[in-house]
């Protein structure tokens, strides 16, 4: 077990603490692990229901980041996935409750349902009014099936917002308390697990799940669900939480609900983006009316990857509760969702080089061309595991398939390209990279081609070697330009300055365009092994330091390749 904890006793009693400094809205009785609202005095005294929710730990930001105007007066903290005692509810009870009495909201647990509602009867008993709805709103374990009763999930934040904004708008005790009863019967949750957490108390895993497995139906407490089945597509998994939730909770078409997708803990925004969007397409194919949308992680088991998905049967009220302003700092405001998506194209600029468009080279010269830049495609192409080992030890491992990725599409391209002239044909290649490679490779590859083929526009025929090597140059200053290093930074540019610099010598000595070739890769390569010896000061290589050092820089590495290449 690895958690950023003191230790496993003081996990919940730590983390109070740090809400409570970090956000002076909170107040905590800490002999009982009862987060407040800090004006909680005066609400009891405006004449309003208090609401009190809470259960076990672990569910973060539930319950206290759902405290707030418009949501929870208290929520009750119990130990990691246990139930607060009857003692910490009974505190919560007396320090909210006034004369419009107070609404406990309680997932249906034995543990919390006994606490809460002993705490109640006690409080009851002291002369205070006390309601109480429990949140039931499982659908994965068929009805009746389980004399415990459905769990209570992640419907329940749906349950906390509504019955916030009724109490704020002054509805009394004993409607809420109905109006709340009739909510619940149409919320139905199912959930999918994709790892098991680890209660840090406990110290391993509730359960072990294999790398393809994944468990429906589970709850928020770490334990194993309805059925453990191989992991499928997204959009299937959808389909599925959402289906069992239309057909156990009878909801037919044209019905309006809302549609909550929530993160179990360990399941990044991205993924839940990704379902959240499965799960609309299928309440859209089943012909039920998604008012709101909420995506998040708003009730959780510790850091267990997966999501369930919550559909609620809602009214027009309930939608305009569900909208109402909030201060719990855990609330996301609902979306509406799209009717369409709407996908926008951006104009298209000015296709360049028209004044290098009248000059032509010799047809073959243009499939010689042509053949220069299949060799380089081919070879980014083949060096790409080579490019990613490298890259892997030294940044983040992507310049292999960044580079082969923009080989791809060049070459997929290159019949489309006018190759009449080389500064026509390389300002099509920048354009290329420009939109299929991303990083940093992309944007500085796009900026050497570019300044090469502006270079060569001023050739009216075939550009000599000396045309060549100047506009060589030309990229490489547009490099250091662009991304502001130079010789002996460890970039890439400790293979293009030497190759560079090879390529005018052997202009100005007027050697063969083969030999000249040859003696700029050798420069390239001994530039690129020079790397291995230097420290990184760009890019992510200089995030790792010293640990670089032994390894050449890939970006150095792939110019040499690709130059290699470029001899016949
Ligand atoms: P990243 O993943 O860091 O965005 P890439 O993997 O696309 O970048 O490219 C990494 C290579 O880019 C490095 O090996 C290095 O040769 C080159 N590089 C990084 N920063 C610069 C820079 N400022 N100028 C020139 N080359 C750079
Ligand atoms: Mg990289």
């Amino acid at each position: 077990m690895k958690k950023l904890i003191n230790a496993p006793v003081e996990v919940t009693s730590d983390m109070l603490a740090g809400i409570a400094a970090a956000d002076r809205r909170f107040v905590v009785d800490f002999d009982h692990g009862v987060v407040l609202r800090a004006d909680y005095v005066a609400h009891r005294d405006s004449g309003r229901v208090a609401l009190i929710s809470g259960g076990g730990s672990g569910h973060e930001p539930a319950h206290a980041g759902y405290v707030g105007q418009g949501m929870l007066t208290a929520a009750v903290a119990g130990e990691v996935f246990t139930s607060p005692s009857v003692d910490a509810v009974l505190a919560a009870i007396r320090l909210v409750t006034g004369a419009a009495g107070c609404l406990l909201i309680v997932k249906n647990y034995t543990g919390d349902r006994l606490n809460f509602g002993l705490a109640a009867s006690i409080a009851r008993s002291e002369g205070l009014s006390v309601g109480m709805v429990l949140v039931d709103d499982d659908v994965a374990i068929a009805a009746g099936k389980s004399r415990a009763g459905a769990r209570g999930l992640a419907g329940t934040i749906l349950v906390h917002k509504i019955a916030g904004a009724a109490a704020e708008a002054g509805v009394p005790l004993a409607t809420l308390e109905r109006e709340l009863q009739t909510l619940i019967a149409g919320v139905g949750t199912m959930g999918v697990g994709l790892s098991a957490c680890t209660v840090p108390a406990a110290g391993t895993p509730s359960f072990m799940l294999g790398d393809d497995e994944i468990e429906y139906g589970l709850g928020i407490h770490g334990e194993a669900g309805a059925s453990r089945e191989p992991i499928v597509a997204a959009d299937e998994i959808a389909r599925r939480l959402i289906d069992t939730i239309i057909d156990r909770k009878q909801i037919t078409s044209g019905t309006q609900v809302v549609l909550l997708v929530n993160g179990l803990g360990g399941t990044p925004p991205a993924e839940l983006a990704l379902v959240a969007g499965s799960a609309l397409a299928v309440c859209r194919d089943r012909g039920v009316v998604v008012a709101r949308v909420l995506v998040g992680s708003f009730l959780t088991a510790l850091e267990m990857a997966g999501c369930s998905m919550s559909l609620a049967r809602v009214s027009d009220e309930h939608v305009a509760r569900l909208d109402a302003p909030c201060e719990a700092p855990a609330w996301i405001a609902p979306s509406i969702p799209a009717e369409h998506v709407t996908s926008v194209a951006a104009p298209k600029g000015p296709t360049a080089a028209a004044e290098c468009l009248g000059a032509k080279i010799s047809d073959e010269h243009q499939s010689y061309l042509r053949a220069g830049i299949v060799r380089i495609g081919q070879a980014l192409i083949s060096a790409e595991p080579h490019l990613t080992e490298l890259d892997s030890s030294v940044g983040d491992g992507d310049l292999g398939i960044s580079l082969a990725r923009g080989a791809r599409t060049v070459l997929d391209a290159l019949d489309t390209f006018d190759c009449a002239h080389p500064a026509r044909a390389l300002e099509q290649i920048a354009q290329v990279l420009r939109r299929s490679v991303g990083g940093t490779s992309g944007p500085l590859y796009a900026a050497f081609t570019l300044a090469v083929a502006v270079d060569l526009r001023s050739c009216t025929s075939s550009p000599t070697l000396a045309d060549w090597a100047h506009a060589f140059a030309c990229g490489c200053r547009a490099v250091s330009v662009l991304g502001g290093a130079g010789h002996g930074d460890r970039t890439m540019l400790d293979a293009l300055l030497p190759a560079s610099d090879a390529l005018t010598r052997s202009a100005a000595a007027g050697v063969g365009q083969e030999q000249a070739l040859r003696e700029a890769v050798d420069a390239a390569s001994a530039g690129t092994a020079e790397t291995a010896r230097l420290d990184p000061r760009f890019g992510r290589s200089s995030y790792v330091g010293d640990r670089a050092i032994g390894h050449v820089d890939p970006g150095a590495e792939a110019v040499t390749i690709w130059l290699q290449a470029a001899r016949a």
